[in-house]
């Protein structure tokens, strides 16, 4: 069943140029894009987005990372979007994702890991509101 998920391309990446050979990574796996923009977010803004990892040793390093210039946040469609996008990022870190996956290809650390995708369906929810307005989505 058709399914939503949210993403974002990740400051390194905008940074290194490789924001569009990532979406078509993405629209080469079938996925729709219904809504994308261009944002730089304050930390307190990435705070609030990765509030589940607040306790984290890494949160700090995190937050800072993610409000450190322009992103790409997304909104991703298709069926069984949030596992597959998920499998087409590759593991968190990339030294330990598989070949042919984005972070594979485009991440440098396990930092600096080129792409952000929902775990869940009410994490997909949580994020896809903390980014975009209603009518962003049609
Ligand atoms: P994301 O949530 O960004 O899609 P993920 O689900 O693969 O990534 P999480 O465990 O949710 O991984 O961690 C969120 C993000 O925090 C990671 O993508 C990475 O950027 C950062 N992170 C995770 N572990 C570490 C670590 N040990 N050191 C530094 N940063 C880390
Ligand atoms: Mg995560």
């Amino acid at each position: 069943m058709s399914q939503r998920t949210f993403s974002i391309i990740k400051p390194d990446a905008v940074k290194k140029g490789h924001a569009g050979a990532i979406l078509a990574e993405i629209e080469k796996a079938g996925f729709k894009i219904v809504s994308i923009k261009k944002v730089s977010i304050s930390k307190a803004q990435a705070e609030g987005f990765y509030y589940v990892h607040k306790e984290r040793p890494f949160f700090g390093e995190l937050t800072e990372f993610m409000s450190s210039g322009p992103i790409f946040p997304m909104v991703l469609e298709k069926d069984n979007a949030i596992a597959d996008l998920r499998k087409l990022m590759g593991a968190t870190n990339p030294a330990q994702a598989e070949e042919g996956t984005i972070r594979k290809k485009f991440a440098a650390s396990i930092g600096e890991n080129a792409i952000h995708g929902s775990d869940a369906e009410e994490t997909a929810a949580f994020e896809i509101g903390y980014f975009f307005a209603g009518y962003e989505l049609k």
